[in-house]
């Protein structure tokens, strides 16, 4: 028999391998920004046709080539950038394999010019489905630019798999993209079809997001700032109240290299969780600086995974600086509450130019500045007065005696009570002024909001306040719900329950959380078991979220419930002594101001 073994031609196996590393023109562009980055450019221009099918062109003022490496680089295992195996675990560069451009040459048409600064001439070489085709000598600037041409011009099964310009061009920006946030000191333009569509100027990277997200995003990030023992990790949060329903605005990167990682992802939700609707996705830009000797790096060029070797300690610093960047750069505007004495210093001096008499008409304990029969005219100037103006002396000399008021009106200017703080509306909602408008906070929410962040210190290890029950409850479970309440066991101690259990599957309640009075503890408990159930991850960090998070919506006050003012005032108190006042742990929006300014435009 004849052998039958033969060694494959180097344009086959090169095709083979682009295959693999050159799935679609944004591959292409990858690469060549990447080996731009690794030239130690300054400036980076990227030009596509069509969305790179006809032409993908990248202009770099690198370190450019000699004439022998600008030969050598189309070769496979091609590469300035490692030379022994040892160098592998030690790798910054972007690239190492040297498997681009020989993969790149294999299924298009590339014209590369390149000339070192110590150069006279640049080197300009045609290398079509990898052979050469021309080499001559250019004059050019120093750098290099890489134009590939016809991309899978011999490869047509690949090329007709190509989706639509939209897709293939959206692709591109993405690339362009990551390669520009984690590169701000760099220069970058992207011209596609003529048409320029980014323009990035050298910065920080704050001002890298701003010019590839919009100049929107300067309100709207929060730093991040945090250095543990062997992790870095630095970059910006999308505020709670900016996070959008569709993924996209999600960028880790480890060591400047964009990575997906499911896990650290969960690290970042879950440090948001209590603050963003559960259908939206918190947005961030965040890069994790690591030894490489701490990652796997030897993966797939194409691949965006990356292995840690204590990805637990990854998780648990990321979490803790994303939540420290929340928690520093306070959501919640400043609110500024006209305080009582506030009111009765003003009414005091006033008094003794306008001595107030004591009201003798009563107030309407209903009073309801919403309800539309709250509207006549001549009202409305109650109303200001009573709610809204600080001044009621520089009110009467804005306006002196107003007698164009109807006589009845000019009474109640007279006899209006202004320090009613709090009212309730709809039972639902509590109102009040700020110094910048009219306060609406909905009293659910903001209840939960209060409860939330005192179980979650509870579960830190402030141990709540228990009730004894005087008749204890059997709560009987299967098998699996049982075993899980076992495990929860410690936590629910931390915030007042009292179990015992007295059989593998039954636990006697024989006492409470002090606020779960008059409360069904078994169903409390099989709600908390129930959520727990939803979220399962076994990181006791969302054990313990969850079981705020369970609590605070069962045990705080429900809409349509009345509240005396007391009351209403001590909600308010710890709402804004809370860390996070702005949002309930739903994610939806706990109260709303309504500004000076957008009132007196309702009155016209
Ligand atoms: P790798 O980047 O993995 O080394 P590539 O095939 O992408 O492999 O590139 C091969 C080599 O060509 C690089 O190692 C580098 O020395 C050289 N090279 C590629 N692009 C450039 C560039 N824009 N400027 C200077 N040198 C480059
Ligand atoms: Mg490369």
């Amino acid at each position: 028999m004849l052998d039958i073994i033969k060694l494959l031609p180097d344009s086959v196996a090169n095709q083979i391998a682009a295959g693999e590393v050159i799935q679609r023109p944004a591959s292409a562009v990858k690469e060549l920004m990447e080996n731009a980055l690794d030239a130690g450019a300054t400036q980076i221009d990227l030009v596509v046709k069509d969305a790179g099918k006809t032409m993908i062109m990248v202009v770099d003022n690198g370190c450019g080539m000699s004439e022998t490496d600008a030969r050598l680089c189309f070769e496979r295992h091609a590469t300035s950038k490692i030379s022994k195996a040892e160098d592998l675990f030690a790798i910054r560069t972007m690239g190492f394999r040297g498997e681009a451009l020989a993969s790149i040459a294999a299924i298009a048409q590339v014209e590369l010019k390149t000339r070192r600064k110590e150069d006279e001439v640049g080197t300009r070489i045609v290398n079509e489905g990898s052979v050469v085709k021309e080499q001559s000598l250019v004059p050019m600037q120093p750098g290099t630019t890489f134009t590939v041409k016809n991309l899978f011009f011999n490869v047509p099964a690949r090329r007709n798999f190509l989706k639509s310009p939209q897709a293939e061009m959206r692709h591109i920006v993405e690339e362009f993209t990551r390669v520009a946030l984690m590169n701000p000191e760099i220069g970058f333009t992207l011209i596609s079809d003529g048409k320029e569509l980014f323009h990035l100027y050298a910065g920080n990277l704050k001002q890298r997001i701003m010019g590839l997200f919009g100049n929107s995003y300067e309100e709207r990030l929060l730093p991040v700032n945090q250095e543990a023992d062997r992790v870095r990790i630095e970059g910006y949060i999308v505020k709670a109240e900016f996070a959008k329903k569709t993924r996209g605005e999600q960028y880790f990167f480890v060591n400047k290299r964009f990575i997906k990682h499911a896990y650290l992802h969960h690290a970042i939700e879950n440090a948001f969780m209590e603050m963003i609707p559960q259908d939206s996705f918190p947005g961030y830009f965040l890069n994790i600086e690591v030894d490489p000797a701490d990652i796997d790096i030897n993966i797939h060029p194409t691949k965006t995974e990356v292995n840690f070797l204590d990805v637990k300690l990854v998780y648990a610093i990321l979490h803790a600086a994303v939540r420290k960047a929340i928690g520093q750069h306070n959501l919640s505007p400043m609110i500024d509450f006209e305080t009582p004495s506030d009111l009765n210093n003003e009414l005091g001096m006033v008094s003794q130019v306008f001595p107030v008499s004591i009201p003798n008409v009563p107030i309407d304990p209903n009073f309801n500045p919403f309800s539309k029969e709250y509207g006549p005219h001549e009202k409305r100037y109650e109303q200001n007065y009573q709610r809204e103006n600080k001044d009621p002396g520089d009110w009467r000399l804005l306006y002196g005696e107003r007698t164009d008021l109807p006589q009845e009106s000019q009474e109640h200017l007279d006899n209006a009570q202004p320090n009613v703080q709090y009212l309730q509306l709809n039972q639902s909602f509590i109102v009040t002024t700020v110094k910048s408008g009219l306060l609406v906070i909905d009293q659910h929410l903001a209840h939960s909001r209060v409860l939330f962040e005192k179980y979650l210190k509870e579960l830190e290890g402030n141990k709540g306040m228990s009730q004894q029950e005087l008749f204890p409850q059997a709560l009987t479970l299967n098998m699996n719900d049982a075993s899980l309440l076992k495990e929860l066991l410690p936590e629910l101690e931390c915030i007042g329950f009292v179990l015992e259990q007295v059989n593998p599957t039954t636990f006697m309640i024989n006492g409470t959380p002090a606020d779960a009075a008059g409360c069904d503890a078994v169903m409390l408990l099989e709600k908390i078991l129930d959520n727990n159930k939803l979220n399962r991850t076994d990181l006791q960090l969302d054990r313990k979220l969850n079981i705020a998070k369970t609590l605070a919506s069962q045990l705080s006050i429900k809409p349509q419930t009345k509240m005396g003012e007391m009351e209403m005032q001590n909600l308010v108190d710890q709402l804004f002594a809370c860390n996070v006042a702005e949002v309930a742990p739903n994610g939806k929006k706990v109260y709303i101001i309504i500004g000076m300014e957008e009132l007196m435009e309702k009155f016209g």
